[in-house]
Parts: C-alpha cells; structure tokens; sequence
C-alpha cells in the first residue's frame, strides 16, 4: 500500500479531489467520475489505481455494453480477475475465466469483500419491484439465461455461457459471502443427495437384466466433485 492509499486524488496532477468532481479545483483538468466495480468506490476514468482498492483501469477501453442500460462498462482488474461497471446502474460485468476466479480464488474473494471503500456500495434492486427480464448479453447481445447461483444460494444471476455473467447491484457481494459462508458445499450436498435419490428410483425401476448389466452409473456425480466442478456444471447445464 502506498501512503496515497485512500485518499482520492486527481489523475493529472494529484491534488487531492472530492468524489464525483467534474473537474479538478487546482490544474482544471476534465474528470470522469465512475465506481470502482471492486470496492464501489469513487475513482476517475483518467485513473489507472482506485485509491481504494488498488484495482486498475484496463489497458484497452472495454466493448461490453451495460444490459440496463447499453451505457459502455468501466473495466478493473485486480490480480487475475477483470469487473466491468454500469456507472449509472451499479451493475457488474464478469467475463466467464474472471467469475471462476472470483469463485475458487480465497484471495480474491478476500480482496472483494474487504479493504474496499469506505463508501456505502449501491443499495440493493428490488427484484419484486420489476417483472421478470432476459436481458441482452454485454458482449453479444443475445438474451442471457437466468440462473438461481448454484441453485439455492437465492441469487439470480444472468449467464451467457461464452461471455460472463451480470449482476444486478449487491448481488456478486452475496454470491461471494454464500461461497465463503460454505455455499458451495452445501450446494454439493444438496445436488448429491437428489442425484441419490434419484439413482435410487432408477435402480427400483431397473428390471433384473438391466441392473444385472456392466456399466450403470448414477448420472453426474463424478461432475460435482468440487466447488469447481459445481461451477462448471451450473454454467454447462440448461
Ligand atoms: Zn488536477
Ligand atoms: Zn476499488
Ligand atoms: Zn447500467
Ligand atoms: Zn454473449
């Protein structure tokens, strides 16, 4: 951490700035204000380190497409996952590698959860308050599936399998906190115990020859053997 950590400050001439200034009191430089899609907090387009978070701007300006409201997604990394944010929504953009990494890296999912900004992130959308809406993926357009997140964490999230996954505001926070909280594992257990129990109704059903037969397995139980692998079959199976 550098001792300028925390403190916002203007990209070009580094006088410290107040969050969302248009433009910097002291050099006049333009700013653009945007959202850290990592910690939520307040950092410029012209700034390569959130003050915050240390998450830094993509090289190159991002193609994706907020699905709210088509506004161009900020992209960040921070280690070896990139976010991109609707500056006007809060939403977030996860391309399919970085979701991985977000899901199977502690670290990540630490550097997620804490040190971020002191700032309040956006409140929460009211799913109730909207109909139900496919929305268009942020790279291709097409409608994204919606998916209960390993089917019982409770949050709904948009998936196009070859580009990413959307989160409306607060719902990558409550993915992470449901990994963390041991989700996953409960995930697999619950998946575990439906696939017994349908093996079970499979083998009462089976006639003598068929369970006399090499080769029966129970479907899919070698495929969620890992909070990985529960990853790779939640995104892989429509
Ligand atoms: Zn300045
Ligand atoms: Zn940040
Ligand atoms: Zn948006
Ligand atoms: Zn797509």
């Amino acid at each position: 951490m550098s001792d300028r950590a925390g403190v916002l400050r203007c990209p070009s001439c580094g006088a410290p700035t107040a969050p969302e200034a248009r433009e910097c009191a002291h050099c006049r430089a333009n700013l653009h204000p945007i959202r850290c899609p990592w910690c939520f907090g307040w950092t410029f387009t012209e700034a390569r380190d959130c003050a915050y978070c240390g998450s830094q701007a993509a090289e190159e300006a991002s193609a994706a497409a907020c699905p709210g409201c088509r506004e161009p997604l900020s992209t960040r990394s921070l280690k070896r996952a990139r976010l991109s944010g609707c500056v006007r929504c809060g939403g977030v953009w996860a391309d399919s590698a970085s979701f991985r990494v977000i899901c199977d890296d502690r670290e990540t999912q630490a550097s997620y959860l804490g040190e971020g900004s002191p700032l309040p992130a956006p409140a929460a959308s009211d799913p109730s308050s909207s109909p139900i809406a496919y929305r268009p993926c942020a790279v291709c357009a097409e409608l994204m599936n919606r998916f209960n997140f390993a089917g019982c964490s409770g949050v709904i999230i948009d998936v196009c399998k070859p580009h990413g996954v959307w989160f409306d505001p607060d719902e990558l926070r409550r993915i992470v906190a449901f990994i963390r909280g041991g989700g996953m594992d409960v995930a697999r257990a619950k998946e575990q115990s439906r696939l017994e129990h349908e093996r079970r109704r499979l083998e009462r059903a089976m006639d003598d020859r068929l369970r006399a037969s090499d080769g029966f397995q129970s479907p899919g139980l070698d495929s969620v053997a890992s909070a990985r692998d529960l990853l790779r079959f939640l995104l892989d199976n429509k």
